[in-house]
């Protein structure tokens, strides 16, 4: 049976040394773990991999009672339960799954005290008298663990963990840490809100892994491209990733012809090839793994090369997940994709032939949005990623295709300024469509019945064409000159005064690599 921790042990130094076994903390560990000690509460933000975990589990071994961690599934409970059992610390999972006995067992040893951390499921937590009992005993903190999924505007949403809500009311007085890998402002801000964290502080870790390069590429022949790019990768382990299961065996197909060690993965398959192809791809060295998106949960492989895509993720969150299961030992890793406009009317199609309510359906138009603008973006891919989840990279990485191929560029400061006043004129609420429209002098039903025939900026941007003019608000919102509204489905006002003002003052030039006029391009196409 584990000891409990002796009172000495109890500085949050000596228990990482003594119960984990590590010799200093990371990143914002520490802070963190000092301000829960003191009773302080917050949300804390850091990639996959960043140790989250720690976050609470020390607090949980130097605050007296008993820890409350909230976590979405079991699989991860019982991998954390049984990691933690081995370093001698006193923790349980309480989850569906278990029996009567096992129940009542952990609630005997919450009773004599005789327990640090228990994990619950929200609809355990939520759900019967659990928290009625837990309130009878000394609470050291509760942990909201995939705190993301209190949010629409998040990839995972779950409706039991708006009820979360209750842990501030009922347990004023103990803390509340929420942890999450979803950084982008929306999420934050949505979380804070939800969880009713804002007397809480942020901790907010660093998201750039700096060994991965990113190299997008225009998709011509994407199997041709992704025979060529592995051809410089054989022997490395990697994961491709394809929008369709049909996608995935072909080029999985593909791969095997060309000599590969590649195996295909999908949700189509029987559940025992995906748990072997997995085996193989843990234990291998140089196999190459052909998957949809379902390859991603349990990806703890440290040393894969390469994460490709051979079409568009659906989101840039989705992105930045999926990319990021390259170099987890910190060694050089490529991120590669081809992407073309060929892509995105489809996706625009997933998302309106869902299921989704509109107002859903807005937001994942919006990502789509804002992943096409990081493809079209101009200059440094990792600047562009960063900004997204609101971090500022002072200078271009020197590590992407952005900065080591830099493209032609066109003075666009004109029609920026064009774009920048349309958005302005027309109030800073509506989307790039509507702007566009403006722009264009369009004769919508929505411009008449607003009056935007009437305004200054109506009809002036004969220079550019409506998907230039698309491709150039992308851009400005990629480098921060515009922004979308929150919770404004759609809508974009202006960004960084630092950069509008001066633009705008005609104090400063824009250059940016604008594609040509739809037209020629489908004529040079024939
Ligand atoms: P996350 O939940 O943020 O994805 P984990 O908490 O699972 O990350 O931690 C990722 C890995 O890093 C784990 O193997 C963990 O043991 C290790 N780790 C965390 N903090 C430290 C530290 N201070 N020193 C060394 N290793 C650490
Ligand atoms: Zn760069």
């Amino acid at each position: 049976p584990a000891q409990p921790p002796a009172p000495e042990a109890r500085d949050p130094r000596q228990v990482l040394r003594r119960v984990f076994g590590y010799r200093s903390f990371r990143g914002p560990q520490e802070a963190i773990v000092r301000h829960v000690i003191g009773g302080g509460s917050g949300l804390v933000l850091m990639p996959t991999g960043g140790g989250k975990s720690l976050c609470y589990q020390i607090p949980a071994l130097c605050r007296p009672g008993l820890a409350v961690v909230v976590s979405p599934l079991i699989a991860l409970m019982e991998d954390q339960v049984e990691g933690l059992l081995q370093a001698g610390v006193r923790a349980a999972a309480l989850h569906s799954a278990l029996s009567a006995e096992q129940a009542s067992g952990i609630w005997g040893a919450i009773g004599s005290g005789e327990l640090d951390l228990l994990y619950v499921s929200p609809e355990r937590l939520l759900g019967g008298d659990l928290l009625e009992r837990l309130g009878e005993h000394p609470l050291a903190l509760f942990a909201i663990d995939e705190a993301h999924c209190v949010s629409q505007w998040g990839h995972d949403f779950r409706p039991e963990y708006i009820q979360l809500a209750v842990l501030a009311e009922r347990f004023p007085a103990v803390p509340r840490l929420a942890l999450t890998a979803t950084a982008d402002p929306r999420t934050r801000e949505e979380i804070v809100q939800r969880l009713e964290l804002a007397d809480g502080r942020v901790f907010l870790a660093s998201f750039d892994r700096p060994n991965i390069r990113y190299l997008l590429r225009a998709k011509e022949e994407a199997r041709d491209q992704l025979l060529h790019f592995l051809e410089q990768h054989r022997g490395e382990a990697g994961i491709v990733y394809a929008r369709s299961r049909a996608r995935v065996d072909r080029f999985a197909a593909d791969l095997r012809a060309a000599g590969f060690d590649a195996l295909g993965y999908h949700a189509g398959m029987e559940a025992e090839q995906r748990s072997a192809t997995l085996q193989r791809f843990r234990n291998g060295s140089g196999v190459v793994v052909v998957a949809t998106i379902a390859f991603g949960m349990g990806i703890d492989k440290p040393d894969v090369r390469f994460v490709a895509h051979v079409d568009l993720p659906k989101s840039l969150e989705a992105y930045y997940q999926e990319t990021g299961r390259a170099g987890r030992d910190g060694l050089p890793a490529v991120a590669w994709m081809v992407h073309g406009p060929g892509d995105i009317p489809q996706l625009r199609r997933f998302i309106d032939d869902s299921e989704a309510p509109e107002a859903q359906k807005r937001i994942e138009h919006g990502k789509l949005e804002a992943l096409i603008g990081f493809t079209e973006a101009a200059g440094c891919r990792r600047q562009v990623l960063l900004r997204h989840f609101g971090e500022d990279l002072a200078e271009p990485c020197g590590n992407c295709d952005g900065c080591l191929e830099p493209q032609a560029r066109v003075d666009v400061t004109e029609p920026a300024r064009k774009a920048l006043s349309a958005v302005y004129r027309t109030g800073q609420r509506f989307g790039a469509a509507h702007v566009v429209d403006v722009l264009l002098g369009g004769n919508t039903e929505r411009i008449r019945s607003l009056g935007h025939d009437g305004l200054s900026v109506y009809g002036i941007g004969g220079e550019l064409d409506r998907s230039q003019w698309r491709t150039l608000l992308r851009q400005l919102t990629s480098a921060g000159y515009l922004q979308p509204v929150p919770e404004g489905h759609g809508g974009l006002r202006f960004g960084a005064e630092a950069l509008v003002k001066p633009l705008l003052r005609g104090e400063t030039r824009l250059e940016l690599p604008l594609p040509p006029p739809q037209k020629e391009r489908r004529r040079s196409r024939a």
